[in-house]
């Protein structure tokens, strides 16, 4: 058995929020995907285990030593509706702590009905955990916060959605699953008391530095929205929607989680939506900003308690952090579109010049990802799309731009490659990948994953990779919860 070094302090939270859980029947776990690098990195050696002993493992019918599996309880606003929710289909195993001393939630996905599964299976199908997978590792190579995954172990057991799938359970390796609809199902509870104790483990897991401020609940706002719009201004960087931002899939800890309905865009357009479930774009690509504000007043609202005990005054103080979030969340923006284009220094026009690129890369129908790798080169990037006159106008402000700051251009072009990857998770590849690695053929998803985990080095031969597939006008849908 592997030394996974457990040391829980979520189950010694009120009881209220979260439900102790036995282990979970998997006829026959057969394993798919370990992944080796993140198991070194947190300090677990499974070299002594065969592909069985890991099945059982990773499906939860053999339990480690140490753990205490629970469901999390949480609340969440679903699409602008509030209910009470929790792990329908999750199961915490325990937090380890990894040699370096990093605490991570050691979860399960997929791994049978909880408490809080309402009418839902508490499963998962082999497909969907493929998908996280291999998307929360482009994340990470990507260098985006996000939750990770450990393994995916197929259960011999199969799902019913439209039609039977082969059932899967996903490790997933997590900060700490403490989310906004944790404090808002602490709120819910009307006890200004269960708040502040959750206010004091938040703070103490991931912002200790904070813990003696004099309005903890204001400082867990402000620490909370910065790395929550810091991620957006990433998201907005590559290209990826999200899909589902729920204010229960949104950390504390400020990592990406969650992949259900997420994809990456192809041609860029702020309007763009995948999820099947989202008919009116609420989570479209370029509402993210808007409505991760939105999810950080909901938080807001949640801590009021924390923040002064006058309740007014606690809204006024909210009211000033939140603005003022929006303002960094403008900077963090532009500092970010400006390292895409090579910018340094800061003129009056940057922002002009930004929008219009990105208008004019809406109306072109241009890649999101290809256009910002092909603007590196001297003189006027060569592919068709590009000789469009209104581009050329652009091209030749955003030159006299580069011209004043003064660095060569080959600097400027390196810095470019630094901000703009060569390959995210194309839809096409992705999907291939999955159909095949749910018939057991594994080898495009082994291949998916060594492309994408080095994704800002350009390499020979793989075109394939860099190009979107779907024809124009065709479109990529994504589902919830499958
Ligand atoms: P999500 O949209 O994936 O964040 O899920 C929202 C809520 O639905 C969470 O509380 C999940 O645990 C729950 N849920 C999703 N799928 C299932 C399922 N198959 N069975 C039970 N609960 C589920
Ligand atoms: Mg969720």
């Amino acid at each position: 058995m592997p030394a996974f070094r457990f040391d829980n302090t979520y189950t010694r939270l009120p009881r209220l929020f979260y439900s102790k859980q036995g282990a979970v029947a998997a006829p026959a776990p057969k394993l798919v995907l370990l992944n080796h690098a993140l198991a070194r990195d947190l300090g677990l050696d499974f070299s002594g285990m065969d592909d069985a002993a890991l099945a059982a493992l990773f499906s939860g019918k053999v339990l480690p030593q140490g753990a205490e599996p629970f469901a999390q309880a949480y609340a969440g606003h679903q699409f602008g509706g509030f209910s009470l929710l929790g792990d329908g289909r999750a199961l915490m195993l325990g937090e380890h702590v990894a040699p370096d001393g990093r605490r991570v939630d050691i979860q399960f996905k997929g791994s049978g009905p909880t408490r809080y599964s309402r009418s839902g299976d508490g499963r998962a199908a082999l497909g969907p955990m493929l998908r996280e997978y291999v998307i929360s590792e482009a994340m990470q190579a990507l260098g985006i916060p996000t939750t990770r995954s450990l393994a995916v172990v197929a259960t011999g057991q199969p799902v019913y959605r439209e039609r039977p799938l082969p059932g899967a359970v996903l490790t997933r390796v997590a900060a700490s699953h403490l989310r906004v609809g944790t404090f808002q199902y602490a709120a819910a509870q009307g006890d200004p008391a269960l708040v502040a104790t959750l206010v004091e483990y938040a703070l103490e897991r991931h912002y200790p530095h904070l813990k003696d401020a004099a309005s903890p609940g204001l400082a867990l706002l402000q620490a909370v929205g910065e790395r929550q719009l810091a991620l957006v201004v990433e998201w907005l960087r590559v290209g990826f929607i999200h899909g589902v931002m729920n204010t229960d899939n949104v950390t504390i800890a400020g990592e990406t989680i969650d992949y259900g309905p997420c994809a990456f865009m192809d041609a860029h357009d702020p309007t763009t939506v995948f999820s099947s479930i989202d008919h009116q774009g609420r989570y479209a690509f370029g509402n993210q900003p808007r409505i991760m504000l939105w999810n950080l007043a909901r938080f807001a609202e949640s801590l009021l308690p924390s923040i002064d005990a006058d309740g007014e005054r606690a809204v006024e103080q909210a009211t000033a952090v939140l603005h003022a979030l929006a303002d960094t969340f403008e900077a963090g923006w532009l500092a970010m579109m400006g390292r895409k284009i090579g910018l340094s220094g800061s003129e009056s026009d940057d922002r002009a010049l930004c929008d219009d690129l990105l208008s004019w890369m809406t109306q072109a129908r241009a890649d999101h990802t290809n256009t910002f790798r092909a603007l590196a080169v001297d003189g006027l990037p060569s592919e068709a799309v590009f000789a469009d006159p209104a581009f050329g106008q652009w091209h030749a402000r955003w030159r006299a731009r580069l011209g004043r700051q003064g660095d060569a251009l080959p600097a400027v072009f390196e810095r470019m490659h630094a901000a703009n990857p060569a390959y995210i998770p194309r839809n096409h590849q992705v999907e291939a990948a999955l159909a095949a690695g749910s018939t057991g053929d594994l080898a495009p998803m082994h291949r998916l994953l060594e492309v994408l985990a080095d994704p800002y080095a350009a390499r020979d031969g793989l075109d394939d990779y860099a190009q979107p597939a779907v024809p124009d006008g065709q479109v990529y849908q994504t589902f919830c919860g499958t």
